[in-house]
């Protein structure tokens, strides 16, 4: 999140957004299930301009051991930005961000993860933002939901996520880079559209209770968009198209 700009033009007279969308239109999503052999499950994700990739291992032993729950598996998530995704080169290391991403993207998918048929194992979640333009944490916890079921890892429901947010007043879908730098609010949301189960909400930004609650209304629909995608990447890898 960076300093509000309120000079810059986020939403003309025409309702036309920064980028030449209109105010409920996402970005250009496309998902791909599968890739990287070495993993159990992986999945890539373009969302606009945020390119990320993820690979699932597990259910694997755990080490160190004491980490591991008799009673059921656990969940490790690990998000990391390459240093060339970002225009000012980022620092390898985990940062705060990645390790407060890391976490909420962790708890996003543990409700839909069936992890108590698994005692004593985990599952571990890679995320690699190649290229990063605004809502990332949204992209990687959609395509970490693709890769855990690529995994063959019985799952409630997938998680789909989608950012809505507030530009010169008016509530939007999708909030790119510009927007999140320069707008009035971001709200990610993560939500299971069969269980109708909200996991994740952040905000950054102020809302009245009105616009909250239309946020997340927004927010919710976008990720019912996200979702049918998911499906079909899961569809044109098992069912649909060959060479995978
Ligand atoms: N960003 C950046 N350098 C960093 C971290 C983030 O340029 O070290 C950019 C990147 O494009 C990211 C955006 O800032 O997508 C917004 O970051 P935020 O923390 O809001 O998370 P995101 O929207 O990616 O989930």
């Amino acid at each position: 999140m960076g300093g509000r700009d309120a000079t810059m033009v986020l939403l003309d007279e025409n309702g036309i957004r920064c980028d030449g969308r209109k105010i409920d239109e996402p970005r250009r999503i496309m998902i791909r299930a599968g890739g990287l052999k070495n993993a159990d499950g992986s999945a890539y994700i373009e969302f606009g301009d945020n390119k990320i990739l993820v690979g699932v291992f597990g259910p694997r032993d755990v080490h160190p051991k004491h980490m591991s729950n008799t009673d059921t598996g656990i969940l490790r998530v690990r998000y990391h930005m390459e240093p060339f995704s970002v225009g000012e080169r980022k620092n390898p290391a985990p940062s705060r961000r990645e390790i407060e991403i890391s976490k909420v993207i962790k708890e996003a998918l543990e409700p839909a993860v069936m992890l108590e048929k698994f005692p004593r194992t985990a599952v571990d979640v890679f995320i690699e933002v190649l290229q990063a333009d605004g809502g990332t944490r949204c992209a990687a916890l959609s395509a970490a939901s693709v890769a855990l079921a690529d995994a063959g890892i019985p799952m409630r429901d997938m998680v789909a996520a989608i950012a809505s947010g507030k530009v010169a007043d008016t509530i939007i879908l999708d909030v790119n880079n510009e927007e999140d730098q320069a707008g009035q609010a971001d709200m990610p949301v993560g939500y299971m559209p069969n269980l109708k189960k909200i996991t994740l909400l952040q905000l950054d930004g102020v809302l009245t209770s009105e616009e909250y609650k239309k946020c997340v209304t927004v927010g919710v629909e976008g990720c019912k968009l996200v979702y049918e995608i998911q499906k079909q990447a899961l569809n044109d890898k098992y069912f649909g198209k060959k060479g995978d």
